[in-house]
């Protein structure tokens, strides 16, 4: 990825903000009706970066809930203007998964994968050869593709 470190990036409304210093593991794709509702869009764009190279300034709320994998995913929004910001599953604290569309004037690196494609609008048309997944990744892809 051609972007200098660190990344920046902020909500809507500016009152939350972040840097992250260390280059990204790879960018993905879900479209899950989760990651529509969330989204307010088609599909959520995830970068997933090491926990501890996201920091945040501001005042973050954090809404919880259970997937249907049955994995925690904890969802840090701003209090102000309700951007999601970050998920994390605190069961996996090592990895931050960014919502990318939050990041200021970087490039967000083509999508390594496509998930719950089964709920893909139509009119998405995922590029040949880019891994795609009806539902969830399975962990071992998901190990590989990002290189954990
Ligand atoms: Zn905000
Ligand atoms: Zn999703």
């Amino acid at each position: 990825m051609a972007n200098t470190l660190p990344l920046t990036g902020s909500c809507q409304c500016g009152a939350v903000t972040y840097e992250v210093t260390k280059e990204p593991l790879a960018s993905m794709v879900c479209h899950c009706q989760d990651c529509q509702k969330l989204s307010a869009s088609a599909y959520s764009t995830t970068l997933a970066v090491e926990a501890d190279s996201l920091n945040v300034t501001g005042d973050l709320g954090c809404y919880e809930r259970v997937a249907d994998s049955g994995r925690k995913n904890f969802a840090y929004f701003c209090k102000g203007c309700g951007n999601r910001i970050y998920h994390q599953d605190p069961d996996a604290p090592a990895l931050k998964r960014l919502k990318a569309g939050t990041l200021n004037n970087a490039s967000i690196p083509e999508p390594k994968a496509h998930v719950f494609i089964s709920r893909k609008q139509p009119w998405v048309v995922i590029p040949d050869g880019t891994p795609s997944y009806e539902e969830g990744m399975p962990p071992a892809d998901f190990k590989r593709i990002f290189s954990l």
